[in-house]
């Protein structure tokens, strides 16, 4: 971190920023710049909030020269991360496609779907069993049953299945009976979650929130990181802005940040970006040609009696349709599906 100090800051003031800093265990290296002092602030900057330092008398601007996020960060690990989910791997050349349902709704609805997605080349069964609605009176989920739905659907299918949490209280039986564990956009800040979550070992897929920048998205990751857990997927789902066309602007250069940022993995949902089904392939094409690791996308056999979200859920078919098109496109970008 470098303090430029004001034209008008007195020796006193300097010597005091300088010793407070020092008790600390930073080390100060004192420039005398153009008409202005700098201080260079050598040491372990984690802890510090360079925005305290404006209020300190003598200082004009703080000017942080280390990035904030350590773990997640390419510059201290290059190579590209791949996380094994249940013995599919996310982040390699190989694209993880996550398929199901918003909602489990009950037992023949998520089977019939998992099979007809696996069939159609999907590796990853996704589907809701703790819903986060917007109205408290709406579906929210079938909760424990809908785990246990899962877990047969995974019995039936051979597939891994992933499935979102919302309470922390619930990371040991979600760490017990599901391969990844999905943190919805509404969650990527609830830091209790995030470091409750970094006590598994168990992949966590987490979500961008909905006014989320990169930078505070990478920061939630390096919470579950920090806390123990470096096996995180990163998913783009859009964000919020003006336009209200679509559900959510589907930010696809963020792909990109995030792979220039970070070597963890990145994937996109490409259903709650648009809210719209017959954008989902389209978007799902151009995902993976920004450079995405895999998909996540809602499926449903009767979209029209979806509990949840069927009108940006592809039928079985739909969905066959895309992974058809992937497979066409993938050698392009040097992927395999
Ligand atoms: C979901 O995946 O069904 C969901 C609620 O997504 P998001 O958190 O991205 O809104
Ligand atoms: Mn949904």
């Amino acid at each position: 971190m470098i303090i430029i100090m004001k034209p008008k800051a007195t020796e006193e003031q300097i010597q005091a920023l300088s010793a407070s800093l020092e008790s600390q265990g930073m080390q100060i290296q004192r420039n005398a710049g153009v008409g202005c002092v700098v201080l260079g602030v050598i040491g372990d900057v984690a802890h510090l909030d360079p925005t305290d330092f404006l209020i300190q008398p003598g200082v004009e601007r703080i000017m942080p020269v280390s990035e904030p996020f350590k773990k997640a960060n390419r510059k201290f690990h290059p190579a590209d991360s791949v996380i094994d989910c249940g013995g599919v791997a996310v982040g390699g050349r190989k694209l993880a496609i996550f398929a199901g349902p918003c909602s489990v709704e009950n037992y023949d609805q998520l089977t019939d779907t998992a099979f007809k997605v696996h069939a159609a080349g999907a590796n990853i069964l996704r589907g809701g069993a703790y819903k986060p609605r917007t109205s408290p009176y709406a579906f929210q989920g079938l909760k424990l049953e809908g785990l246990a739905l899962l877990e047969q659907a995974r019995e039936l299918t051979g597939m891994p299945i992933c499935t979102e949490i919302m309470s922390p209280k619930l990371v040991e039986e979600f760490d017990r009976r599901v391969d990844v564990i999905q943190v919805g956009a509404r969650n990527m800040q609830n830091f209790d979650l995030l470091t409750e979550l970094g006590q598994t070992q168990k992949p966590i897929l987490l979500k961008r929130g909905l006014n989320a920048t990169v930078s505070e998205w990478l920061m939630s990751a390096e919470y579950i990181m920090a806390a123990g857990n470096p096996n995180v997927i990163l998913c783009e789902r859009g964000i919020r802005t003006f336009e209200t066309y679509t559900r959510n602007t589907l930010d696809l250069s963020a792909v990109q940040a995030v792979k220039q940022l970070s070597h963890l993995p990145v994937i996109v949902d490409p259903s709650h970006a648009t809210g719209l089904n017959w954008m989902v392939e389209r978007m799902s094409l151009a995902a993976v040609a920004a450079g995405a690791d895999g998909l996540i996308i809602e499926v449903h056999n009767n979209p029209p009696c979806a509990l949840c979200d069927g009108a940006q859920s592809l039928t079985p078919a739909q969905f066959a349709q895309v992974m058809g098109k992937l497979h066409a496109m993938a050698p392009i970008v040097e992927r395999v599906l």
